[in-house]
């Protein structure tokens, strides 16, 4: 007999998840929905991650959850007791990825019928994929969506303890949640968001539908968080939010935006201060006076273009025009001369001509760009672009993006040929991935470096000077007289 799941079913909807009202935004507190720890104890988990770094950050917080609550981490799939796919929805393949994956498990769900599986995420705000789970995956145990993984305590004690299936998905504008406990990735480079949602509505796009309006943390809280990440050794921080030139748009009572915020953190005693993503139409003046003045704020934008063709943009509803994009860029490069900026760009778009995907090309070659995460356009249920004609082949989709990609990766040469001979400043990652001896990590204007080094120097900020750059990473080698070799012979010479 099917099970009975009624108290939990709660399914998204896309034509909700569109609507916008102007009301303050609610800020929960984490702390007040914990009221059942330890029933994790002896029991493990594993989160499988796709997408974005708003995914990434979500699944650090899944993470904390589930430890607060005594569950521990295992190493393989096979080993646990919990397993969630954090999903991405922004583009059809990386759906089919999770699809597959969620195949793959039911033989896991057959040696194993305690084993809890659990879908989460982008894809799970869509009503068509729960749908879909709900009739050709019934072994999944668990569905949130990405506006509810504060309640995860709550659900998982329904699907551990009580052996009921979860379905809860709220197609809500969106709350802001404070207190999360989090598992991060990384012990010197953090994710901090300074807001979530989106309300750009890029006809493409379906990210607003996904995770709500745009709603702006509170500047405090954003401050606090990166004081308690400098005090636990942190050296750089990377700013979240789907528009972040918009951040404190939707403040009712205060008057306090983004270039305001670098501004303030531009004082705090940590090394790096990144932000992604940015949209050309908010990215103002004032924002790049403050990020030319260097100091903590690295000389690196990520300015998403995505077509270099009017009409194409107006049809994307981006909401500036090449003119306006290259205006900016102008400013970018004349008031930081030294900054790396990359970008976005979406090939075949619906109704796309040759001579606009030209005019693509040209706009790429008058940036500079330094680096581009390129896409074919991908269908997305529920957005507006999906019902605009599209009569281009996918093949000839492909050779435009082929074509494309040669001109981006002359630009990843060229802006890693301009540091050879250089002495660059490298946080130290770990270890290269193809080599357990060289040392990688990335320059301000992040590059990746390989070189030589002591594996004590992972995770501090080391001179290097570049001897060789290749398309995709610059070669190395470690200045001796640089500040950690300096302590370390402080320390040999004081003992
Ligand atoms: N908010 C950011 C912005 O405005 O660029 C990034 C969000 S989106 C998750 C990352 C990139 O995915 C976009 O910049 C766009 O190039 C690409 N993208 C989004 N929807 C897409 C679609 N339907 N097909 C192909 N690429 C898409
Ligand atoms: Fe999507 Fe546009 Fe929002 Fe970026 S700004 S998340 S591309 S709707």
């Amino acid at each position: 007999m099917a099970k009975d799941y009624s108290k939990y079913f709660i399914k998204p909807s896309i034509k909700d998840a569109r609507k916008r009202k102007s009301q303050e935004t609610p800020v929960i507190d984490f702390n007040k929905h914990i009221n059942i720890k330890g029933f994790g104890k002896g029991r493990t988990y594993k989160i499988n991650t796709y997408g974005c770094q708003a995914n990434e950050a979500d699944t650090e917080r899944i993470k904390g959850i589930l430890e607060l609550l005594n569950f521990t981490e295992s190493d393989t799939l096979e080993d646990a007791d919990i397993i969630l796919l954090n999903t991405c929805a922004v583009r059809e393949n990386a759906e089919n990825r999770v699809f597959g994956e969620l195949g793959r498990l039911k033989q896991f769900k057959k040696n194993n019928p305690d084993l809890i599986l659990g879908v989460c995420g982008c894809m799970t705000q869509e009503e068509k994929v729960v749908e879909r789970i709900l009739k050709s995956f019934q072994y999944v145990d668990l569905v949130f969506g990405t506006h509810n993984i504060y309640k995860l305590p709550e659900y998982l004690e329904t699907v551990v303890l009580s052996k009921e299936k979860v379905i809860e998905v709220f197609s809500e504008e969106g709350s802001i949640v404070e207190n999360i406990p989090r598992v991060r990735a990384n012990t010197r480079k953090a994710w901090v968001n300074i807001m979530y949602g989106c309300d750009e509505f890029c006809t493409y796009c379906i990210v607003p539908y996904t995770r709500g309006k745009e709603r702006s943390r509170n500047k405090d809280d954003i401050i606090n968080e990166i004081k308690e990440l400098i005090k636990e050794g942190y050296k750089e921080v990377t700013l979240l939010g789907q528009n972040v030139n918009s951040y404190g748009r939707d403040f009712l009572d205060v008057d306090y935006k983004f270039a305001e915020l670098l501004k303030d953190l531009n004082k705090l005693p940590i090394s790096r201060i990144r932000f992604t993503t940015s949209h050309p139409k908010d990215f103002d003046l004032e924002t790049v006076k403050i990020l030319s003045q260097g100091g903590n704020l690295m000389p690196y934008i990520h300015l998403p273009v995505q077509s270099g063709s009017n009409e194409v943009l107006k049809r994307m509803n981006r909401k500036y025009t090449k003119e306006s994009y290259k205006e900016v860029i102008d400013n970018i490069y004349k008031y930081i001369p030294n900054v790396s900026l990359t970008t976005d760009i979406i090939v075949g778009f619906p109704g796309e001509t040759k001579e606009q995907f030209e005019e693509t090309i040209d706009l790429v070659k008058y940036c500079g760009f330094e680096g581009a995460y390129t896409f074919v356009y991908s269908k997305r249920a529920g957005t507006p672009a999906e019902h605009y004609p599209d009569n281009t082949p996918f093949e000839e989709k492909k050779q435009r993006l082929y074509q494309l990609n040669d001109i981006v990766n002359e630009g990843y040469l060229r802006g890693n040929k301009r540091f050879e001979g250089k002495i660059v400043k490298v946080l130290v990652d770990g270890t290269s991935k193809h080599n357990d001896e060289i040392l990688a990590g990335y320059t301000e204007n992040n590059k990746l470096v390989n070189f030589k080094g002591n594996k004590s120097l992972i995770g501090e900020i080391v001179e290097v000077k570049v001897t060789e750059a290749k398309t995709w990473f610059l070669k190395g080698e470690q200045i001796e007289n640089s500040w950690h070799s300096y302590q370390r012979n402080i320390k040999w010479r004081c003992c």
